[in-house]
């Protein structure tokens, strides 16, 4: 008799949030991912709830990739009783230390807000986790290059292998060796699959053969612009440095602010813009970045960026971490380009410069993202006259301009064309990491243009894999 093997959902069905997926093998059990639920309220709620399992059953967790979405789980988990090792690429590691480190200190600052303002139903409000749990968690983190095999326990093997998306980003090929009389089960774990032929991340891995695809479905029911990011780019920017004036490019710290440095980088050193100083000013954008020139010859970045300097943006750009940093650039004048965090106006240091900004008709918002209901990002777009930045109404005389595909997600044409690069199609296919219309557009895709069936589990499903 051979082990049965179960895959359970916990998180990132039918939502694109809460990443956790549970492998079962008779007594051993396996995590991949521990995302956090983010967004709308219902969501966030899910993470005070409990996972779903006991974590001090767990005898391995394996991350994708360091977005928050898929390891911002892992503290709450560690000092809930998980005990067991954190496996992940080398430049994972070093990206979830900056995301993890930072989402502590985002809800240690969310639970005094709390407690001040007096508006928490917990006496006093609590944080779902410390700067000291989530130290604690990168601490069993245990970083393993691409490719190589995890021995995870009897019989149950694993390796991560590149899937682009962002720096250190993987997909996971889990093998479960068959008993006596039985054969053996390989599961991939597609993590988030990267775009293909765009700047700074290497395209998606094929998927190795496999009887089980847990798929991602962000863009599941989209396709992205097919004008290239350079050409969107370089004309708003260009029309701006004729008037002299200043780009504002608000962006998200880690992938985002570091494709859209290195595409300006391109059109400069290409003559199609003219040389002008790039100031990245956000913290966690200049950790990003030396993270990223730290890994140049990792496999998820592009191997052109390996040109033996060492740095991923020799020239032209400039870090501005303190704040006296960040202020001095107020006495700048323009033609320059700031690129700053959040990405949808919503806190941080780019709402300093929106105030200062908005009112000049000569300067450019550049819009790099996507902007959810309810941000300042959305209201520009929905041609806001005034915006309400510190407390005062801000009049919105500059131009706005949104670039689309900038995203490192694939849409759904990039999603089939990765399913369909694996040797032999998947007996079947768990769609995942997309909300209901995505996912369920994705699966039709499927069982339309392939031989995989599909399934779209929903929080909490499990299946018995042998019983398929
Ligand atoms: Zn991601």
């Amino acid at each position: 008799m051979s082990d049965t093997v179960n895959l359970a959902f916990h998180g990132g069905a039918g939502t694109v949030t809460g990443s956790r997926y549970l492998v079962s093998v008779g007594q051993r059990k396996l995590l991949v991912d521990a995302g956090l639920f983010q967004g709308l309220k219902e969501l966030r709620l899910l993470n005070w709830r409990g996972p779903g399992f006991d974590p001090g059953t767990i005898d391995h967790l394996l991350l994708t990739h360091a977005h928050i979405d898929h390891s911002g789980y892992i503290p709450r988990l560690v000092r809930d009783g998980y005990a067991g090792p954190v496996h992940c690429t080398p430049a994972t590691l070093d990206l979830a230390t900056l995301l993890l480190m930072d989402s502590a200190k985002i809800h240690e600052e969310d639970a005094a807000y709390a407690n001040k303002k007096g508006f928490s139903k917990h006496k006093p409000a609590l944080p779902l986790y410390t700067s000291e749990d989530a130290q604690a968690a990168i601490a069993r983190m245990h970083p393993i290059p691409y490719g190589t095999w995890l021995d995870l326990g009897v019989e149950i093997k694993a390796r991560f292998l590149n899937v682009g998306h962002i720096l250190g980003a993987a997909m996971i090929e889990l093998h479960v060796a068959g008993g006596t009389g039985s054969k053996e089960t390989t599961i991939v774990f597609s993590g988030d699959v990267g775009r293909y032929g765009v700047p700074l991340h290497s395209d998606p891995m094929a998927p190795p053969a496999c009887d089980y695809l847990v798929m991602e479905s962000t863009y599941g029911d989209r396709r992205h612009d097919p004008l290239s990011l350079e050409s969107q780019l370089s004309e708003p920017i260009q029309k701006t440095f004729d008037r002299r004036g200043t780009v504002l490019i608000p962006s998200f710290a880690v992938g985002r602010a570091q494709l859209v440095t290195l595409i300006l980088r391109n059109l400069m050193e290409r003559g199609d813009l003219p040389e002008v100083l790039i100031h990245i000013d956000s913290p966690m954008a200049v950790d990003a970045t030396r993270i990223y020139s730290h890994h140049l010859k990792d496999e998820s970045l592009d191997d052109e960026l390996d040109d033996g300097s060492d740095r991923l943006f020799p020239r032209q750009v400039q870090f501005h971490q303190t704040v006296e940093q960040s202020k001095a650039l107020n006495e700048l004048p323009g033609p320059r380009i700031i690129i700053s965090a959040s990405g949808m106006l919503t806190a941080g240091r780019v709402l300093h410069h929106l105030r200062r900004l908005l009112p000049e008709e000569r300067n450019l918002v550049l819009l790099v993202g996507y902007q959810a209901a309810g941000t300042r990002g959305r209201a520009l777009l929905d041609g806001a006259k005034l915006l309400k930045v510190h407390g005062q109404q801000v009049p919105v005389r500059a131009r706005f301009h949104a670039i689309h595909g900038l995203s490192a997600h694939a849409d759904s044409d990039e999603l089939l064309r990765w399913l369909r690069s694996t040797p032999t199609s998947p007996r079947k296919v768990f769609i995942t990491h997309g909300e209901p219309e995505a996912a369920r557009a994705l699966a039709r895709r499927i069982e339309k243009e392939t031989t995989s069936d599909c399934a779209e589990p929903r929080l909490g499903d499990e299946f018995d894999l042998n019983a398929l």
